[in-house]
C-alpha cells in the first residue's frame, strides 16, 4: 500500500478519533484505555428532574456505546497502520478494496467478507 494513502489515511482516523474523544466527553467519564462510564445527569431534585434525568442518561447510553464502537474501530485501524498490516482483510487476508477504505477508513473486513 503507497505510503501516501497510508498517511491520508492515518490523518483522517486520528483526525475521526479525536472528534469522537470530545463527543464522548461531553457526556461521559473516561476510564482506563477506551472505557467510558456516562455520567448520570443532575438537573435538580425535584420529581420531573429524575424523570428528565433518567431519560436523558438513557439516551446518553445509547450514543456512547455507537461513538465508544466508532472510536475502538478507528484505534484498531491505526495500531493495523503502525503494525504495517492496514488494508489487509481480518477474515481472508487479501487487500481490502480501496475505495471502500476511502468511504471508511476504519473497515477491517473486505466488501465480500463483510457480505457474508
Ligand atoms: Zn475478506
Amino acid at each position: 500500500m503507497d505510503k501516501e494513502f497510508l498517511e491520508k489515511v492515518k490523518k483522517s482516523l486520528e483526525a475521526k478519533k479525536a472528534n469522537l474523544e470530545a463527543r464522548l466527553s461531553e457526556t461521559a467519564k473516561k476510564e482506563d484505555g477506551d472505557h467510558y462510564a456516562t455520567r448520570f445527569p443532575n438537573y435538580g431534585d425535584d420529581e420531573e428532574s429524575a424523570v428528565s434525568e433518567v431519560e436523558d442518561y438513557d439516551t446518553n447510553v445509547d450514543i456512547e456505546n455507537n461513538l465508544v464502537k466508532d472510536l475502538r474501530a478507528t484505534n484498531a485501524a491505526l495500531k493495523r497502520i503502525e503494525e504495517e498490516n492496514y488494508g489487509i482483510c481480518l477474515k481472508c487476508s487479501k487487500q481490502i478494496e480501496p475505495k471502500r477504505l476511502e468511504a471508511y477508513p476504519a473497515a477491517s473486513v473486505c466488501l465480500n467478507c463483510k457480505k457474508r
